[in-house]
């Protein structure tokens, strides 16, 4: 049996429900963690709307958890090295259904007291702290797994950079084990992990001062057989100089054999961001993948919401979930029965905002009078609108107070009135997360805005099962394209809360047009206040004319029917898609098992491998001698729709096999303005061999569907059975004209 390993950092509610459907699907997966002994911290709004933090260390014996043991029946614990000094780090294990979930805790009496801390919070240290956490986690998480708890993961799987320390542990352990040079073991390595990244931004990744990597790592260096400067490089872009920094996002792309973004445009927008680390390949072909997240869509349906399911759809439809047709069947439930569960889940909701609200203004000073005023005015009838998630700027939870004259006409109309839900913490660090915070409290506050706008304080998962679940709407608005996936709209619409997003993350594949909303369009603009100011005039005026209207054209017995088709819509387009069942099919058929399936070809015999490293060093040193020409000329050609092309080439390969390149044509239509447009690539085929010159010629068909002005080049890419993404090996050659 195959075991993967799963390396979680922060992403904890993406990774728990990773887990959960690992286990649901019996994917053999283990997963490794830091055991943050504070948690994250508990927020709280004080009468001025300043977010304050508090700390509590949670409660071992109220959770699911327990230590490991050792043949000695003793609490195992291992270490790692520090300068110095060992971290010991006490092991503990939480069975996710049939998955192992272990944690790392350094809170142990055998370190120092400095050291004790490593594990206490997450981002709750300086960069030394974090760069401690990650040795911890990357370096004696592998370690664990290895060699004591004796599993042999055939596929390392990183969340993030975070993780990618790992990646020096598992060669530094095939060095030693293999007797082999770095080179060799990089390439195992390679075969052998899976990184995925999270965030579009590239201050998401961490990058580590020089003097700290060096710090950590100088004796770590030359058990690799590596100098500083091939080390450091490890974690640079490929140009000459030391760069500053060592950036573990690329430490993690330049060695992980599958690499992938978590959508559709955010895999593109990480293709841009990344495109450096292959400097000859365009930035759009970089070996970036994508594989969209989902949720654990049973943890997140409210129980009456999973009991219509459990009566309309098929028997143990949860068995099959990823699988669309199973969700055609909601359209057999009743409007009246969708609809009164969903009240139902409102009240709930309405509830929950109140005693919240409540809390929150008592603490703060405010009498019984002023607080009533305020949570008497919340509305079951009223179209409610969600907004819940991190306070992180580019999430612009202010966007909907551009103009707050718009938004007090919208909110106040007594014949459909509108109420606004926010939630969320920010980062203890980020003061302009904070101001957000601060502002909706005060809009909050002013007196037309009262009893219409809601600030609830600790956003957690057992208020997000509410909100999700209790509002109509709900309303996401990144600056596009900074959200990779986001999760909670998927969370709410298969609860039959209809979305109404910018086209983003995972809303830019999810919107069929006739599932709930978009804000704004696609475009590029000159300024986040052009941008600011052009989405928000499309949030207003899609909320005037389409959200309210379809909402408020209610029958007798106030059911609006459009309202339910689209809800009962939502609920079929995303219910299979946005499931992290369908993401584990994912990554298992195109990450995890591709992987698999080679470790056991080839890459189990290491005489396999190297050869195939000096089949690379070879391909390096030759690359340059390759030439290509073109045979028929069929420069600015103009074609008519319907059309087929022959194109032909002709290869020189002084010094390369013919097995191993690939030659393809490269063509796209081309506009008026010059800009190329969609750019196709097919393989071609080889047709006529000269072994004695070394001389090959290559053709293929081109079928044009539409007419007009077409371009078109040649180019050969490496090609071997034991290279899985050509694009890894940097390697490109196009037609010299
Ligand atoms: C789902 C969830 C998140 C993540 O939401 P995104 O939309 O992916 O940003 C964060 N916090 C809580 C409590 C959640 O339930």
């Amino acid at each position: 049996m195959k075991q993967f390993l799963f390396i979680q950092d922060g992403l904890g509610i993406l990774s728990g429900d990773h887990l959960k459907s690992a286990s649901d699907l019996g994917i053999p997966l283990v997963a490794v963690g830091l055991l943050y002994k504070n948690g994250y911290f508990n927020q709280k709004i004080n009468g001025n709307g300043d977010q304050e933090t508090e700390y509590n260390n949670i409660n071992l014996y109220d959770l699911p958890i327990y230590p490991v043991k050792d043949e000695k029946g003793e609490d195992l614990t291992i270490y790692v090295k520090f300068p110095k000094r060992r971290l010991y780090l006490k092991v503990w294990q939480i069975n996710v259904g049939r998955v192992k979930l272990y944690l790392l805790d350094s809170d142990i009496e055998k370190n120092n007291e400095e050291d004790r801390d490593v594990t206490l919070r997450l981002y709750g240290g300086d960069q030394e702290m974090r760069i401690r956490q990650e040795i911890v986690l990357g370096q004696a998480g592998v370690n664990l797994l290895k060699n004591y708890l004796k599993l042999n993961p055939t596929v390392y799987h990183m969340n993030e950079g975070h993780s990618a320390f790992l990646n020096l542990e598992i060669i530094k352990d095939i060095i030693k084990e293999k007797q082999v040079s770095f080179e060799v073991a990089k390439d195992i390595a390679s075969s052998k992990t899976v990184f995925t990244t999270h965030t579009p931004v590239p201050a998401g990744n961490d990058i580590f001062p020089i003097e700290l990597v060096e710090k950590y790592f100088k004796d770590f260096w030359p058990r690799l057989g590596l100098s500083r400067e091939e080390f450091l490089m490890l974690g640079m872009k490929p140009n000459k100089e030391l760069d500053t920094g060592f950036n573990m996002g690329i430490l993690a792309l330049k060695i992980a054999g599958k690499k992938n973004g978590v959508s559709k445009l955010h895999g593109a927008v990480s293709r841009e961001l990344f495109g450096e680390v292959w400097p000859e390949i365009a930035a759009n072909e970089s070996p970036i993948e994508y594989v969209t997240n989902g949720i654990h869509t049973c943890s997140w349906l409210a129980p009456k919401i999973k009991e219509l399911y459990n009566k309309y759809l098929i028997p143990y439809w949860q068995d099959s979930m990823y699988n669309d047709q199973v969700w055609q069947k909601v359209q057999n439930i009743p409007d009246e029965k969708l609809w009164e569960v969903h009240k139902d889940r409102k009240e709930k909701l309405l509830k929950l905002v109140k005693d919240n609200t409540t809390q929150r203004l008592r603490r703060s000073g405010y009498n019984y009078e002023s607080i009533n005023e305020i949570v008497s005015k919340l509305n079951p009838n009223a179209l409610t609108i969600g907004f819940a998630r991190r306070f992180a700027t580019y999430k612009r939870a202010t966007l909907i107070f551009k103009d707050l004259e718009r938004i007090t006409q919208i909110l106040n109309n007594s014949e459909r009135p509108v109420q606004l839900i926010f939630a969320g913490k920010a980062h203890p660090a980020d003061k302009e997360g904070q101001d957000l915070i601060r502002y909706i409290h005060q809009v909050s506050m002013m007196p037309q805005f009262k009893g219409k706008i809601f600030l609830l304080e600790n956003y957690n998962i057992a208020m997000s099962r509410y909100l999700v679940s209790g509002v109509d709407v709900w309303l996401n608005n990144p600056r596009r394209p900074m959200e990779a996936s986001g999760t909670s709209g998927q969370k709410a619409s298969v609860n039959g809360v209809i979305n109404f997003s910018v086209l983003d993350g995972w809303w830019a594949e999810g919107y069929t047009q006739n599932n709930g909303w978009t804000i704004g369009t696609n475009s590029e603009y000159e300024s986040y206040e052009a941008q600011d100011l052009a989405d928000s005039e499309s949030l207003y005026r899609t909320l005037e004319e389409k959200v309210i209207p379809t909402y408020y054209n209610q029958d007798k017995k106030g059911l609006s029917k459009k309202w339910i088709e689209l809800m009962k819509n939502s609920i079929m387009t995303t219910g299979g898609k946005y499931s992290t069942a369908r993401m584990l099919v994912d990554y298992t058929n195109n990450l995890y098992m591709p992987l698999c399936k080679l470790t056991k070809k080839y890459y189990e015999n290491v005489d396999n491998v190297t050869a195939y490293n000096s089949w690379k060093k070879e391909t390096y040193m030759n690359w340059k001698d390759i030439k290509i020409t073109q045979v028929n000329n069929l420069d600015d050609i103009t074609i008519d729709a319907g059309n087929n092309i022959e194109v032909a080439c002709e290869v020189q390969l002084p010094n390369i096999n013919v097995e191993n390149i690939n030659v393809e044509v490269y063509y796209g239509k081309i506009l008026d303005n010059g800009v190329v447009e969609n750019v196709s690539i097919i393989p071609m085929m080889l047709t006529q061999s000269d072994e004695e010159t070394k001389t090959y010629h290559f053709k293929a068909k081109i079928e044009l569907t539409t007419g007009g002005n077409y371009g078109y080049t040649f180019r050969v890419m490496p090609k071997h059975e034991m290279l899985l993404e050509p694009a890894n090996l940097n390697l490109i050659k196009w037609i010299t004209k």
